[in-house]
């Protein structure tokens, strides 16, 4: 295998021809770290077909593109995309290969790392420059910050958080350079049989300006009533949910917000009964305004929340109700 160069290449995530927003924030993460270390940055974009999309990356960044074409790649599989990524990348594999860290992502950097013999760093969120980058995760459900670097001379896979870096800006005035590479695949064991569309009433969820979302604390169906009742309030509002209130069935998979559900931005964000954790907060930290009401003051949340009432939400949201319907009736009399 090759020396690694000063490349830094940045893995486009995308859906149906259209590529993913995720893209263009780790492109900006990745252009923060190539100028720490004087590389180049280049998107990588594999699909069936490869050239629009290879193309809309261009136009939109000014970066160079290499889009990675085959027949194998029409829809995601690890087995092709390893492939073609490996073929693609040798035998002199960039210094860094930056990836969304997404479900897509998770699943095929550490093949990656395995495949091009390259340190595997996941779910970065930020890095430090100390005579090369030292990057920063969470661990611990988010309590402990861990700094992490590859292994000394090594290239290094690096999956990177949503969210970590606002989407990069083009500094050119004209589109990238695209170059379209055929590579070949070996024959895959594993089929892709379908997939599944979500729900149209998540779309609801990210358009929401209000969002009013359950967790744990809640505890039971009966008791989601006065979440719905206090979403009901505002326009374009919506229930948003962590993840165990969906896992249990108690909301559907749609309202779920962080790493594994939806990211939100709304102008209100009020968190019953939620802790905090940082696969949560991810979803939802781009909110204006964040309320968390919890029992716990120590709850992650509550430190990272604009508001914290610290108070049980069976108790305080029914009130709180009560407290908005009287005003509104006050200022309409
Ligand atoms: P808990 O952590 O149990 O918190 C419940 C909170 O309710 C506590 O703070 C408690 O003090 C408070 N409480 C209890 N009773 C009351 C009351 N009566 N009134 C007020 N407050 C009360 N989670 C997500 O949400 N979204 C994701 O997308 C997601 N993806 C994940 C992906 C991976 C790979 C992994 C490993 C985990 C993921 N998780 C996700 C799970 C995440 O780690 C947490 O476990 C989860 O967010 C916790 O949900 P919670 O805050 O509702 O529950």
């Amino acid at each position: 295998m090759g020396e690694p160069t000063e490349e830094i290449w940045v893995l486009a995530e995308h859906a149906e021809g259209i590529v993913q927003p995720v893209t263009y924030e780790v492109l900006a993460f990745a252009d923060k770290v190539a100028g720490t270390i004087g590389g180049r940055t280049c998107v990588v974009v594999v699909g069936h077909p490869a050239g629009p999309m290879a193309g809309q990356i261009a136009r939109r960044t000014g970066c160079d593109v290499i889009g990675v074409e085959n027949e194998a790649a029409r829809v995601y599989s690890n087995e092709a995309y390893r492939d073609l990524i490996r073929a693609a990348a040798l035998p002199n594999p960039p210094r860094y290969l930056f990836v969304p860290h997404t479900t897509t992502g998770w699943d095929l950097a550490p093949a990656l790392a395995v495949d091009l013999g390259a340190s595997s760093l996941s779910g970065v969120c930020g890095f430090v420059s100390e005579g090369g980058p030292v990057f920063h995760r969470r661990i611990l459900n988010g309590k402990i910050l861990q700094d992490v670097r590859p292994v000394e001379g090594r290239h290094a896979v690096v999956t990177v958080l949503p969210g970590t870096e606002s989407p990069y800006v083009s500094k050119e005035d004209r589109p990238g350079i695209v170059r379209i590479v055929g590579k070949e695949t070996r024959e895959t064991k594993a089929r892709v049989l379908g997939t599944v569309e979500p729900p149209p009433s998540s779309v609801r969820l990210r358009e929401a300006e209000v969002i009013v979302a359950a967790g744990r604390g809640v505890g039971s169906a009966e008791n989601l009533a006065c979440v719905h009742e206090l979403a009901g309030l505002f326009k374009r509002s919506a229930v948003g949910a962590s993840r165990p209130l969906c896992d249990m069935g108690l909301l559907p998979l749609s309202c779920q917000v962080g790493m594994t559900g939806q990211t939100v931005s709304p102008r209100l964000y009020i968190a019953c009964g939620i802790s905090g954790a940082v696969q949560h907060t991810m979803g939802m930290k781009n909110a204006d305004l964040v309320v968390a009401v919890n029992t716990d003051r120590n709850a992650p949340l509550c430190r990272e929340a604009h508001y914290a009432v610290v108070a049980d939400l069976h108790e305080f949201v029914p009130l709180l109700v009560e407290k908005i319907r009287a005003f509104r009736g006050r200022r309409s009399e």
